[in-house]
């Protein structure tokens, strides 16, 4: 049985690459070291320290023309399986500066906004439909940040304006808790869930716009604290769906985790030193992200024991990466030579998965 759920877990677990485009900030402005072949499934990269090419295969690799829309169409399928009852997580995977907020997030409202607002349209649109044959789907979104192995909660200030708030009062400095619900799935505890309206696609975007900059705000007053901390915690998009049957009396309850990670560059280059907090993070980032990587491949190679509990984002997501759950993992790459032994050992950690 056991068996049985991990082999077809095994399908479950999707690797896309997505290299950003130069920008005017690199310092070199043409002539990538990555190469996507035609069929959109590989990808060379000259390693600088060998001299050699090296090939990587994965489901999907974009060249890095590929835009937001194009990008979407290619997780728009994965995003459908939320409103079939399914546990979904979409993470990006990549040094700071490699694409992955542009990629779970994008900017503005229009072509460039990212996988975030895309899926809660597309959403919003199919829940609608669905209308048509009985479905009444209700949805909320959360958004939290774990770093240092803490959970925060972004949506804290909403949640006192919502008169939903019992305990959580302090301006999301409470400790949040992940547990077990009756049916053993993950829930954080005391964690905000904003309502976004189905029946009103505009007024859904809307909240969902509201509480993105509510949840930046929070970010950002954090990181003047703390620098760039942003770069250095992992945040995670969650959308709950319940749907409800009217006639046949079926019911659904399906999750879309979208998560950007933190920045997966080797820490200990940047001269953690004596600094107490930084070297606590460094560990923690790592410890986190290799975490993942090992969950990833406990999956892959079908091993016995899978260790969710190492990691406050494994434990999170357990769900997703189990089960029915479908994962899928970008790894974001910079174009640049001098970020190719970064990009290296990106696509080396995600071979790990696939
Ligand atoms: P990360 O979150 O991995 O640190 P960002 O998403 O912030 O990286 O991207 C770094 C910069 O590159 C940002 O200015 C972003 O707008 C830009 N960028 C990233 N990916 C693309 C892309 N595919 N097309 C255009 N600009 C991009
Ligand atoms: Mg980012």
């Amino acid at each position: 049985q056991m068996h049985n759920d991990i082999q077809e877990l095994r399908g479950n677990i999707r690797v896309f690459v997505r290299t950003r485009p130069f920008l005017p900030g690199d310092k070199q402005t043409d002539e990538s070291p990555i190469d996507v072949t035609p069929d959109g499934e590989s990808l060379t990269i000259l390693d600088r320290r060998s001299g050699s090419p090296l090939d990587f295969n994965f489901d999907k690799v974009f060249p890095p023309s590929a835009g937001q829309e194009v990008v979407f169409d290619e997780v728009s399928d994965f995003i459908q399986s939320a409103l079939d009852g399914y546990h979904v997580c979409l993470f990006s995977y990549g040094q700071t500066g490699s694409g992955k907020t542009h990629t779970m997030q994008g900017c503005g409202n229009g072509p460039m906004r990212g996988i975030i607002p895309r899926s809660v349209s597309k959403v919003l649109d199919q829940a609608r439909a669905m209308n048509k044959q009985k479905w009444n789907f209700t949805l909320s979104a959360s958004f939290l940040e774990i770093y240092n192995e803490n959970l925060k909660d972004l949506l804290t200030s909403m949640q006192q304006s919502n008169e939903k708030s019992t305990s959580n009062s302090n301006n999301g400095s409470k400790k949040l808790s992940i547990k077990r619900n009756r049916e053993g799935k993950s829930f954080v505890d005391g964690l905000t869930q904003i309502p976004i309206d189905v029946g009103d696609s505009h007024l859904g975007m809307q909240q969902l716009e509201t509480l993105m900059g509510v949840a930046s705000r929070s970010r950002s007053v954090a990181s003047t604290k703390m620098n760039s901390q942003s770069s250095r915690s992992h945040s995670v998009f969650m959308l709950h769906l319940n749907g409800y049957n009217e006639d046949s009396g079926a019911i659904v309850n399906g999750n879309l985790n979208l998560c950007d990670l933190a920045g997966s560059e080797r820490l200990d280059r940047s001269g953690a030193g004596a600094d107490a907090q930084r070297l606590k993070e460094t560990q923690s980032i790592n410890k986190s992200l290799s975490c993942l990587g090992d969950v990833f491949n406990a999956l892959a190679t079908g091993a016995s024991h899978v260790p969710y509990r190492n990691s406050k984002l494994t434990y999170l997501l357990q769900d997703c990466l189990s089960g029915d759950g479908k994962a899928l993992m970008f790894v974001n790459l910079s174009p640049t030579t001098a970020s190719s032994g970064e990009s290296v050992c990106s696509l080396r950690f995600a071979k790990r998965v696939n």
